[in-house]
């Protein structure tokens, strides 16, 4: 049985805007309450739409946000409240690879630079031992020993998401968040990336949260998938029960939109009604009553809570859904 690497517990993160001499403060509740667990060498899809909360889950539970409200534990040991510098070491077990990676590469420096930086910052290994740790990472990630010595703006976009994720192996974390980590990259593109991450796990026995807008990307590739819908969780369970069998009706509508290559087993795309609300100004009752097609009164005026739909770790938040016989 695999451990649990890190855990989250009632995790809040609302952003406070506004606030001046003529105008009151308000808040984004860009998560609401989220609680994970991720094991070991397992990978978790969140998925969901834009501005869902998806994105800041992973920063936050990172603490590179630091939370409005909730625990945040790694490997047991509460971290929720570390310092900038008490988180220094953690640092090392738990890396984030971004979807742009040109935004993490300083584009004056050469990759060789940028590699070595987070062995600098620790203080680990002399420059030589350094520039042959960079070159086997490049190795590693399906780069020449040779991209060292060029610039970030050298290479396409796939190559640089390869130096990204050579970055982000560098101090062998146990966790890494993938942020949209392929979804600007061409199809043919973001399954070599896909593939490249499986490997690196399977080897590293790495947990990853595979953060995307797009549930066919991460369908192949999670143990578990978690839907998020403004600021919460609204289902999860492994990736083959929520696909065979979605319960919430947001995650049915996600899964219509899957295209299917067999015409036979087409389903029918259930089409969502306008956009997600803002996360300033949430709907009362479940968040999504809005865009869905089965609601009704108490809809509007309760929030449905996670129940769990099996033993097996399936739940889902909807006043329709009842537990499996
Ligand atoms: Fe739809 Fe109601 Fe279920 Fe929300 S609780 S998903 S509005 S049926």
């Amino acid at each position: 049985m695999s451990e649990v690497v890190l855990s989250i517990r009632d995790l809040k993160q609302h952003f406070a805007i506004g606030g001046g001499l003529f105008s009151k403060k308000k808040y984004v509740y860009a998560v609401d309450g989220v609680s994970l667990d991720i094991k070991t060498g397992e990978t978790l899809g969140l998925v969901g739409e834009s501005g869902c909360g998806k994105s800041t889950v992973g920063r936050t539970l990172l603490k590179l946000y630091e939370p409005t409200s909730g625990k945040i534990f790694f490997e047991g040991r509460d971290i929720t409240d570390l310092s900038v510098k008490e988180m220094a070491n953690l640092r090392k077990e738990m890396q984030i690879i971004f979807q742009d990676p040109m935004e993490s590469l300083n584009s004056r420096h050469t990759v060789g630079g940028i590699m070595a930086e987070p062995f600098e910052i620790h203080g680990i290994g002399t420059p030589e031992e350094r520039r042959v740790w960079v070159e086997e990472l490049l190795v590693k990630v399906g780069l020449p020993k040779t991209a060292a010595d060029r610039y970030p703006h050298e290479f396409s976009g796939g190559q640089r998401q390869r130096i990204g994720i050579a970055r982000a192996i560098a101090l062998k974390p146990k966790i890494i968040v993938c942020d949209e980590a392929v979804s600007a990259l061409d199809v043919s593109v973001q399954s070599q990336i896909v593939n490249l991450l499986l490997d690196l796990q399977q080897e590293m026995n790495l947990a990853l949260i595979f953060i995307a807008h797009d549930l066919s990307v991460v369908k192949h590739i999670s143990d578990r998938i978690a839907v998020m819908y403004l600021g919460k969780i609204v289902e999860i369970g492994d990736a083959e029960t929520l696909y065979r069998t979605p319960k919430h009706p947001y995650t049915q509508a996600l899964i219509s939109a899957i295209p299917n290559p067999d015409p036979r087993k087409r389903n029918k795309r259930i089409i969502l009604k306008g956009d997600v609300p803002s996360p300033m100004d949430p709907p009362d009752g479940c968040h999504f009553n809005a865009r869905c097609m089965h609601a009704t009164d108490i809809c509007r005026q309760t929030r449905p809570e996670l129940i769990a739909l099996d033993n097996q770790g399936h739940q889902a938040a909807c006043h329709l859904v009842q537990p499996d016989d």
